[in-house]
């Protein structure tokens, strides 16, 4: 059997992986498509050997650009496949009974699980990020009201409505920190390293209050 000395097994899982097919992976290290096949089956390297999540992270870029507006985030992990018009990454999967599901919701639920009637949003505004960490969960209203007042439409309530005790700056700080069940950033600590009710928190995180503060 003829050998091909650039076909090492890991070489050839991760081209397999990337979904090349035999003839596109012999065209790629310069090889007969006979020579790719006789390896896949000495390796025990099937087409359907993957998992979905092992399919998933291979078309993610994890040293995207760090948020300038909050730096603590950490990089951006960037869904490097196809994209909506939006700049959304978009999964094709039968795993999760829809032709065709966001990146970062996907992200969402191999980290934290489904997350239901709630929509996965971006805290970094980078709609191609699907670090988890960059992500959380709000309702549609919320996403409108995100957009509205990321241009400046509207801004009615907050610090100067009276009646609170956080200001604006202090809902981006605790939200920029916020990394959803981490025991140093998640609710818990932050509730205890900020001294507030836990209840108030929490509605300044999923945006039920504070919603205008972008
Ligand atoms: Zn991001």
């Amino acid at each position: 059997m003829k050998k091909c000395p650039q076909l090492t097994e890991e070489f050839l899982r991760e081209l397999v992986m990337r979904g090349m097919s035999g003839a596109a992976i012999a065209r790629e290290v310069g090889c007969t498509a006979e020579t790719v096949n006789n390896r896949r089956r000495e390796f025990g390297i099937g087409y359907t050997d993957f998992t979905f999540e092992e399919l998933f992270w291979i078309n993610v870029d994890k040293n995207g650009p760090t948020p300038g507006h909050c730096l603590e985030l950490g990089k951006c992990w960037i869904w490097t496949k196809g994209k909506d018009s939006y700049g959304y990454g978009l999964v094709t999967t039968p795993h999760l009974n829809v032709r065709q599901a966001k990146a970062s919701r996907v992200s969402w639920i191999i980290h934290f699980g489904d997350p239901g009637n709630k929509r996965v949003l971006h805290k970094c505004d980078n709609p191609s990020c699907i670090n988890p960490n960059h992500l959380f969960l709000g309702t549609q209203l919320d996403n409108m009201r995100d957009c509205s007042n990321k241009n400046r439409m509207s801004s009615r309530t907050g610090s100067n409505n009276g009646r609170s005790t956080v200001d604006e700056s202090f809902v981006r700080q605790v939200r920029c920190e916020y990394i959803p069940r981490s025991t140093t950033n998640g609710l818990n600590a932050l509730v205890k390293k900020y001294d507030i009710p836990y209840g108030t928190l929490q509605k300044i995180i999923t945006r039920e209050t504070w919603s205008h503060v972008s």
